[in-house]
């Protein structure tokens, strides 16, 4: 699959310890078989070959990243440029009721995605209205009855008597005429492009305002998902790409394509059967799990952009010779928050979420964080550099200086404790960023 191809590739580079231009050719190469076995289309992987070539040559060295490092970040941002670049949102502004139109051959998953982004916008508090605009079999209007009662969303009556497009315009009209802001309607679908089916979409277009048709399409079809993506969007001007079955679809070659063919976002993905298993589309975190490798690379911006490689270093030594003092965890905490949001760091560690499960992890939290970082503030110089002075009456001072209670404070120095148990644990292993980072 794609992202052992491109694990392999990378491992490689990341023996070199120059950037030439020899070496990349070499791994562009690879990079190459890697998207055409993973079915990208063939154009879109010159061009993309192409860019990564000339940014990844004309690159300063960076002394803190490797070769390797280097050109795993220029692939990536090539991978999110082509994938979208960013999160593109559902259109849901202007003149309410909203209406929104599923397209696609049969079997792509338009009905199952109707019921789930039903029940996704009405977890955001819209009011969606479900509509069965496939006439052609008797199923499929139950099929989306039975969706909208499992998720709580009222759907419109129709029937295998009535025209698509006069379901469309008096759909619209009762949602008018019942406050729902979000018409949702489930087209049928053919198992190959034709052109009754087309006329039949245009008419849907042109008799109701439709600020989205989402073009849904099955991933696991490759590049042929792409090719009837086009036709439609030739024919129809679709706003965006729903791709469905991706939770199976171990190539990625429509996800990587699509954009680039059609110039239309994918705006998001269907990763299951069940009703809660649609996404929103995110290219950077696509990219990164195409390259396999959790969000380590955010993960290196960030820390590049705010760990003092010194103090890290200090640390560090202190880590060695076990004098890791309160002081330096009120460093540590500090970096921690010019970082951002906890969470969302540790979420960018891979294997965090291991961690994560076990029953006595640690939980971050940005509040517990401050309130740790005034305490040992009300700690003395003394205090901080030696904890175990700290006796019953100085906590009671600390707790009043710092508005906390004696409680809290024993939890921080409990937990100071246990940092400090651990960390004799694993002295010897590189347990700091800064060693991970050279490990990578
Ligand atoms: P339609 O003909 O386009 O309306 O397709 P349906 O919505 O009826 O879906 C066809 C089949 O694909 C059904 O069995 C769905 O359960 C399945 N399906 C739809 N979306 C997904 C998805 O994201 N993942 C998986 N595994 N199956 C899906
Ligand atoms: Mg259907």
């Amino acid at each position: 699959n794609l992202t052992d191809r491109l694990d392999s590739v990378f491992k490689k580079l990341r023996g070199h310890g120059k950037l030439t231009e020899e070496n990349i050719q070499d791994a562009m190469r690879e990079v190459r078989v890697a998207l055409l076995e993973a079915d990208v289309n063939y154009k879109v992987v010159k061009e993309f070959i192409a860019a990564v070539t000339e940014k990844a040559v004309g690159r300063e060295v960076l002394s803190s990243l490797s070769p390797g490092q280097q050109v795993i970040k220029v692939v990536h941002d090539e991978l999110v440029e082509l994938l979208g670049s960013h999160e593109e949102p559902l259109r849901l502004d202007g003149r309410q009721p909203v209406s929104i139109m599923l397209a696609g051959l049969q079997g792509s998953g338009k009905t199952t995605t109707a019921g789930k982004l039903a029940r996704m916008l009405r977890e955001k508090g819209r009011k969606p209205f479900l509509v069965p605009a496939d006439v052609y079999r008797p199923a499929a209007i139950q099929q989306l009855h039975v969706l909208g009662e499992q998720v709580g969303v009222p759907v419109f009556d129709s029937t295998t008597e009535d025209r698509p497009v006069d379901i469309a315009k008096r759909a619209v009209a009762e949602a008018e005429d019942k406050g729902y802001d979000t018409v949702i309607i489930d087209t049928a679908g053919r198992l190959h492009v034709d052109e009754a089916l087309m006329t039949e979409l245009k008419d849907i277009s042109r008799a109701v305002p439709l600020t989205e048709i989402l073009f849904v399409a099955d991933a696991m079809t490759g590049q042929d998902a792409v090719t009837v993506a086009d036709k439609f969007n030739s024919d129809l001007e679709i706003t965006g790409v729903v791709l469905t079955k991706i939770e199976g679809d171990a190539r990625g070659g429509a996800a990587l394509s699509v954009k680039k063919v059609t110039g239309k976002p994918i705006k998001f993905v269907g990763v299951g059967e069940s009703l809660d298993a649609l996404e929103v589309f995110h290219p950077d975190r696509a990219a990164s799990r195409i390259l396999g490798m959790g969000d380590v690379l955010s993960l290196i911006e960030k820390a590049e952009k705010v760990v003092d490689q010194k103090k890290a270093r200090k640390l560090a030594r202190k880590l060695q010779k076990n004098t890791f003092t309160l002081e330096d965890f009120l460093d540590q905490i500090q970096q921690i928050k010019k970082m951002g949001n906890l969470e969302q760091l540790m979420d960018m560690i891979p294997g965090i979420n291991k961690l994560k499960q076990l029953k006595d992890a640690p939980k971050p939290d940005e509040r517990e964080l401050i309130k740790t970082e005034a305490i040992i503030r009300s700690m003395t110089k003394k205090e901080r550099a030696n904890h175990k002075i700290i006796n019953a009456s100085r906590r009671q001072r600390i707790a009043k200086g710092s508005g906390t209670t004696v409680a809290e404070v024993n939890r921080v120095l409990k937990s100071y404790t246990m940092m400090l148990k651990m960390m004799k644990k694993f002295r010897g292993k590189p347990v700091v960023r800064g060693g991970k980072r050279r490990k990578l």
